[in-house]
């Protein structure tokens, strides 16, 4: 007679039994196709360069074929995406089966921010705010750093962070920030020019606290509600830091990520992928954009499809 503990005992063999049976087959599957099951793949479009830019439509429907599901624009200015119109752009995002996430912007307002230019800058988020809706954005990212000597000077880059965000946020999309390795470097009350994150081992005099990184002073300056962060891992690396550190350190304000090495993905072997990204989720965030730099290569595009493959092939992506 099969009394309750021998049913459930064959039951989990069968449950077993078929999991094991599905490993098996998506394994096979994996090896025929030399990938791993994984989940979409962003891109910030800069990455390519004139390879794009010389036919947009073309050149879309490309980074699809590479294996990217979403994309990070580059080059806005004035309602234009490069040369093209906002709108147009999108048109063309949606024919090759692209979303676009995001995109990276900067104020026309070059140099420090002041009393004397913040409402230029807020004109400017404006207009972009209209300009991003006609595509659907969801996030906005300012992708460099303003003039910062002193810790009072990155304060008052994050009270205009807040501005933009505010702005931003009342039009439907998430402000953002994206770092290079400037950020790591140290900025003291009153201080004149930064320590730079090149000096190894820096030791502020005795008795006196570890000056703040840039990137710290943003984040602890901005409103969570309207500034989140877009962390550039390779640039954290060259800023002499751990991207693990950091994405666990500000869990709940670094949201995207920057996915870049030296070139190709993995190549170096100095990014640990694995370990960025097992972080990313473990705080339940999602995107983020494969970035390769060098960007007059004449291989762009190859560059991309390997550093999509090699992420792929590694299963590091949910
Ligand atoms: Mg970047």
């Amino acid at each position: 007679m099969t009394n309750r503990r021998d049913f459930l005992k064959r039951a989990s063999a069968l449950t077993l039994g078929a999991l094991f049976m599905d490993g098996m087959v998506s394994k096979a599957n994996a090896a025929e196709n030399n990938v791993m099951a994984g989940g979409p793949l962003g891109l910030q479009t800069y990455s390519l360069g004139r390879e794009l830019s010389a036919d947009v439509p073309a050149g879309l429907k490309k980074i699809k074929e590479c294996g990217y599901s979403y994309v990070e624009l580059a080059g806005y200015r004035e309602g234009n995406i490069g040369q093209i119109p906002v709108a147009d752009y999108k048109k063309m995002a949606d024919d090759a089966g692209l979303q676009i996430i995001s995109s990276h912007l900067t104020p026309t307002v070059r140099g420090q921010y002041t009393k004397d230019n913040i409402e230029q800058i807020k004109d400017f988020w404006k207009k972009a705010t209209e300009d991003h809706n006609k595509m659907g954005v969801q996030y906005m990212v300012q992708p460099s750093l303003p003039q910062c000597n002193s810790q009072e000077d990155a304060q008052y880059v994050g009270e205009v962070f807040n501005a933009a965000g505010e702005i931003s946020k009342a039009g439907g999309i998430q402000f953002g920030y994206h770092n290079h390795n400037y950020e790591f470097n140290r900025l003291t009350p009153g201080g004149t020019e930064p320590i730079t994150f090149a000096i190894r081992n820096y030791r502020p005099p005795q008795g006196e606290p570890m000056p703040k990184t840039v990137e710290e002073i943003f984040i602890e300056s901005t409103d969570p509600s309207k500034v989140i962060f877009e962390l550039d891992c390779y640039w954290t690396v060259m800023g002499g830091q751990d991207p693990v550190e950091w994405i666990n350190k500000y869990a709940d304000r670094i949201q995207m990520l920057h996915i870049k090495d030296r070139l190709i993905l993995g190549d170096s072997g100095m990014m640990n992928f694995e370990q960025i990204f097992k972080a990313f989720y473990n705080h339940n965030h999602k995107y983020f954009f494969v970035e390769i730099e060098d960007i007059n290569s004449g291989k762009q595009f190859e560059r991309i499809k390997a550093s999509a493959d090699y992420l792929n092939a590694r299963g590091f992506v949910k």
